[in-house]
């Protein structure tokens, strides 16, 4: 993290494109340093080590059904008119060691020609059965002078070997690779670990992201307003954005446009792994935090080409990554997806940083002169396996509810100046509830 160039001898302002703003600040983003996590902690993390079974799941052979385990072969022929019976020698409960024989005088139990055994579902399979009949293809036939147990089983139904039966191994063969490193962790790769006895996992960990808004007129939400203020809602909105992306929030509070409470509050974020920061990087009198930055760290000012969010920050203070988005509310959301939610994916360990994209058709033309790429807040609907795109009706980059109208970003290319009605375009979907909604309707 040490060949970030910065550019105090040439312009101060850098005009860059989305494309270029994004690498540049992914060239210095790695996956983080592996760490042994609970199970449950893993959830989502990438896993860092290749997973081998050094045991079979399931570890023994077991029953897969209610019913009597038996020789297949004493089931040939069996049919309702002409059942088999067999005596019943015992029962296997799930989590016994070995089946229970019914005479006192036998200590182990195996299932021999004429036999059976009543098994629970995962019980053990007693050795010499070979299969399992279900209780709905047998008849219990109780014997009176045995205290109503049922001694005597009538087979209704021929069963091949095997049959209900899970062998030992059938799921994960014991010596196999089983989870890749790499590997997004979801729930049921979390139940193999559980089921191989792995109660911690070798994951790359939550990055942790250090929230910090600037600016004299911005004041904690639980304050009331004195005239000319306004309450923080971007570090809420950032600190949600991380936490769905997968990252830990940190709240580091709202520093002044001072260099002394600037510093002050970086303090605090010493041990982040990265800092967002919202505000004071646009071209106002007031907006000294990228004066802070650029004397402090090592640091590149950007004039992004994007609409809403031109004016970005990127940098190290000390050795922690600080991504400067600019302070009006939806900007600084917008320019989070673009390029602060693929840095934490990277530090996540992730190989996927896109969102989920969709072409659809425009509704309404959309003005985009300023050669920016223009990330317009959206309602996408689908209609008879049609996906339609809708401007939401107030795109200012400060109104906060122009994104909570909507379900997406539909993305105006530079190049066009305007996006006529009937045009295609590119829609980035950042819920997966909508994704998913849009998915089912296309069908
Ligand atoms: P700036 O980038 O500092 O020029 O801020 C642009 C606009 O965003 C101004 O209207 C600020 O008042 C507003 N703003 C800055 N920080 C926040 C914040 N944390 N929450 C809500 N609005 C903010
Ligand atoms: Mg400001």
């Amino acid at each position: 993290m040490t060949n970030l160039t910065t550019h105090s001898s040439g312009p101060r302002q850098q005009f860059i494109s989305v494309d270029e703003a994004r690498q540049r600040i992914l060239d210095h983003f790695a996956p983080l340093p592996p760490r042994r996590v609970p199970l449950l902690e893993a959830l989502g993390l990438v896993l860092a080590e290749s997973i081998w079974a050094h045991e079979p799941v399931p570890p023994f052979t077991n029953s897969a059904m209610d019913g009597y385990a038996v020789r297949a072969a004493d089931t040939v022929g069996a049919s309702p008119e002409h059942s088999v019976t067999l005596r019943v020698i015992g029962e296997a409960p799930a989590g016994g060691a070995r089946a229970r024989p019914h005479s006192h005088n036998a200590d182990s139990l195996a299932v021999y020609p004429g036999t059976a055994v009543r098994i629970m579902t995962g019980a053990l399979l007693p050795p010499g059965a070979d299969a399992v009949v279900r209780f709905e293809e047998t008849d219990e036939i109780d014997t009176v002078n045995l205290g109503g147990r049922r001694e005597i089983v009538a087979v209704r139904r021929p069963v091949l070997p095997g049959e209900n039966v899970r062998p030992a191994g059938e799921d994960i063969p014991q010596g196999s690779l089983v989870l890749e490193a790499g590997t997004v962790l979801g729930p049921a790769h979390l139940g193999i670990l559980a089921a191989l006895g792995q109660t911690w996992v070798l994951a790359h960990p939550r990055p942790r992201v250090a929230i910090l808004a600037t600016g004299d007129e911005v004041v904690p939400p639980d304050q009331p307003l004195q005239p000319g203020q306004i309450r923080n809602s971007n570090s809420i909105v950032l600190a949600a954005l991380v936490l769905q992306t997968g990252g830990r929030p940190h709240l580091i509070g709202i520093a002044s446009d001072q260099d002394a409470d600037l510093e002050r509050h970086f303090h605090l974020a010493r041990d982040a792994d990265l800092i967002l920061t919202s505000g004071g990087v646009s071209q106002g009198d007031y907006d000294r935090v990228k004066e802070f930055l650029r004397r402090r760290g090592r640091f590149e000012i950007w004039q992004v080409r994007i609409k809403p969010g031109k004016p970005m920050a990127f940098g190290f203070i000390d050795e922690t990554p600080v991504i400067a988005l600019p302070g009006n509310p939806v900007a600084s959301v917008v320019a989070f997806l673009q390029f602060a939610r693929p840095a934490l994916l990277r530090l996540l360990g992730r190989n996927e940083l896109e969102p989920v994209r969709v072409r659809a058709t425009l509704t309404q033309s959309i003005d985009n002169r300023g050669q920016r790429r223009h990330f317009v807040r959206a309602q996408i609907e689908a209609h008879h396996g049609r996906l339609f795109v809708t401007p939401v009706a107030n795109q200012g980059s400060g109104v906060l509810t122009g994104l909570t109208r909507g379900n997406s970003l539909a993305v105006i290319p530079e190049e066009w100046s305007e996006a006529p009605p009937g045009s295609e375009v590119e829609v980035e979907l950042y819920d997966l509830t909508t994704a998913a909604a849009l998915l089912a309707k296309l069908h």
